[in-house]
């Protein structure tokens, strides 16, 4: 027989689970405290529950497993976590340390990426597979055993699109949601994504308090197309219109990331063109500055740009931060870790 594996199950999937099995309903708590709270992945280390029942648990269930294949730490304090997964793909998880100490782990949701966006190295290598909801949650967990506490933040940026893998994920929030297992408040957790219209529309239904982040990087459907080929299936002007009415059904503000990329979206005039086409709303914008994968074409913008850049859009009363990219000698942007490893 197949054993389960514990952390694909929410809390309440695990209790129907052991009440179909003749167990008690509230054993699936006791089991979320130990292995989200605790930390204690062995069911003989989990002392408060019988043994008949932790020999039940050795029978049915494991508890999947994440490895380490390597760590780097960046001079600016960033750290890049290389996972490998059970059937040996490689994923990568990144920490980062803010000035006022909060710690924001960014994790991956697939291996690979089907959506090849131009600036990025997680498309380069095509798409393996989704995560499953334990290896979603195990990045998360693998980083609270070294921190002894929960990252402040949990921001779907890493590996893969997080909206592709969309139940997988959304049973992983959940879970890092709920008060039995991390209780990390969904404020704190961000969805970014490249702009997968059907899944945003069901996002919205939702009705919760998950941040959402739209990667835009280009005001016009021709530079998008190019930079993000995503574009050609989910267009500028619809995917516009569909974040329009998430603010307005949510209350939600929507944050675009914008890339800047010298000689390619950076000039004054996309500024403009973007302040046209978000104005007037709940919108906020990133612009981030771009880290280039060893060996890329691209260039990063001069930061003196992209002030000038993020000036436009404040003229124009568009809420705009600067987001500077860490880890750049530790190849911490999406997929440069792993693509160096797979070389
Ligand atoms: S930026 Fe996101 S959607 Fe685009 S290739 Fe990278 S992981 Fe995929």
């Amino acid at each position: 027989m197949k054993k389960k594996d514990i952390k694909n199950f929410t809390l309440d999937e695990l209790k129907e689970e052991f009440e179909n099995s003749g167990e008690k309903r509230f054993r699936a708590t006791q089991l979320f405290h130990w292995v989200y709270k605790k930390c204690i992945e062995n069911f003989d280390d989990m002392t408060d529950l019988p043994v008949a029942f932790r020999k039940f648990l050795h029978y049915n269930f494991y508890l999947r497993n994440i490895g380490l294949l390597k760590f780097v730490k960046s001079k600016d304090g960033t750290e890049k976590y290389l996972f490998k997964l059970e059937d040996g793909n490689v994923i990568e998880s990144v920490l980062i340390f803010s000035n006022k100490g909060r710690i924001t782990e960014c994790i991956s949701s697939q291996v690979g990426c089907k959506y090849n966006c131009l600036f990025c190295e997680s498309g380069k290598k095509g798409f393996t597979r989704n995560l499953l909801v334990s290896e979603i949650l195990n990045q998360v967990l693998f980083i609270k055993k070294k921190l002894k506490s929960n990252p402040h933040n949990i921001v779907f940026m890493g590996i893969g699109e997080p909206l592709d893998n969309y139940d997988n994920v959304i049973k992983a929030i959940y879970i890092l949601n709920s008060k039995e297992a991390f209780n990390i408040g969904a404020r704190k957790i961000t969805i970014s994504t490249c702009g997968i219209i059907p899944a945003i529309k069901k996002l919205q239904e939702c009705n919760w308090q998950v941040e959402l982040s739209v990667s835009l990087h280009a005001p016009e459907d021709k530079l998008r197309s190019y930079l993000m080929p995503v574009n050609n299936k989910y267009p500028l002007y619809d995917l516009i219109e569909v974040c329009r009415d998430y603010v307005k059904k949510t209350n939600r503000q929507i944050t675009f990331e914008y890339i800047l990329i010298k000689g390619i979206n950076d000039s004054l005039n996309y500024a403009d063109k973007l302040a046209k086409l978000i104005g007037g709303f709940n919108f906020k914008i990133n612009l981030i500055t771009f880290n280039p994968a060893p060996g890329s074409l691209l260039q990063a913008t001069d930061i003196s740009q992209i002030k000038s850049f993020r000036e436009k859009l404040v003229a124009k009363k568009i809420p705009t931060t600067i987001r500077v990219s860490r880890g750049g000698d530790i190849s911490a942007a999406c997929g440069q870790l792993k693509s160096l490893h797979l070389k």
